[in-house]
């Protein structure tokens, strides 16, 4: 059963832990040479990649390279901010205006968002709804909790491909991407893949850019969150990213979910 490959693809400056710091101060930039490393890696499997439709921007030959390779780009949002700072007028406004850079760009529809921080939350139906009136297919923004307490109230207005969980009810632990791919021993997370997969059910993995290469930790003054969230486990992350390619199939969400729709057929 293939499982699903994405990648949110950020420059390192842009994470949450970053806030606040004036990474203006640093010319050190890893996104087109981790990308282009990313890209050598997952070949020839289809990915997804969620990016910022401002860095895309900066990107363009790069960014019209991944389309025609055939993986999908999804969106991360116009720049990296979390469900909890939006208000509905201008989500839908950030949403559309990156909507269309991403497809100005590839001339591929975008059919896939994915919130920055897993930041979607119960109180966030209004973005489920403002994404499914702009034509997007799905959604891949929850944890699995999150994404549990939908499914209970039977609310869900679009397809949801949450970040995978393990343990019952209303606290699963996080896996696949991630500090959680990073710090967890690998054989914990082949296993919970494995096990899923033996239910019937698909797997997430996760991936940024900065995290298969971590030059940017030789920057001076970094804040400790960035070295404490973002530094730890990050040298295994280029091994833990081969082995699953290895012990696991795996393809983009936008592949995984047109092949459904051909089996209901
Ligand atoms: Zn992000």
């Amino acid at each position: 059963m293939k499982n699903y490959l994405t990648f949110d693809w950020e420059e390192w400056s842009d994470t949450a832990s970053m806030e606040g710091w004036n990474s203006s101060a640093t010319s050190v930039k890893i996104l087109q040479s981790a990308t282009e490393r990313i890209l050598e890696m997952i070949r020839p499997l289809s990915a997804t990649f969620f990016v910022l439709a401002t860095r895309v921007k900066e990107h363009v030959a790069l960014i019209r390279r991944i389309s025609k390779d055939g993986h999908e780009i999804a969106l991360h949002g116009l720049e990296h901010v979390p469900m909890s700072r939006y208000s509905p007028v201008r989500f839908r406004e950030d949403i559309l205006t990156a909507k269309n850079i991403v497809e100005d760009i590839t001339g591929v529809p975008v059919i896939g968002f994915r919130a920055p921080n897993f930041s979607m939350t119960v109180q966030h139906r209004w973005a489920l709804d403002i994404l499914f009136s702009c034509g997007f297919k799905y959604d891949s923004s929850m944890s699995l909790r999150v994404f549990r307490d939908y499914s209970r109230r039977g609310c869900l207005p679009i397809r949801e491909v949450p970040r995978s969980g393990v343990g019952p009810g209303m606290l699963p632990l996080p896996f696949g991407g991630g500090v959680f791919l990073r710090i967890y021993p690998y054989a914990w997370t082949r296993s919970w893949i494995r096990q899923a997969n033996a239910c019937g059910e698909r797997s997430m993995v996760y991936v940024h850019p900065w995290e298969l290469d971590a030059s940017w930790m030789k920057v001076h003054r970094l804040p400790w969150r960035a070295r404490a969230l973002m530094g730890s486990g990050v040298a295994a992350a280029k091994e833990r990213l081969s082995r699953l390619l290895k012990d696991f199939l795996f393809g983009s969400i936008r592949d995984i979910l047109d092949d459904e729709k051909v089996n209901d057929r």
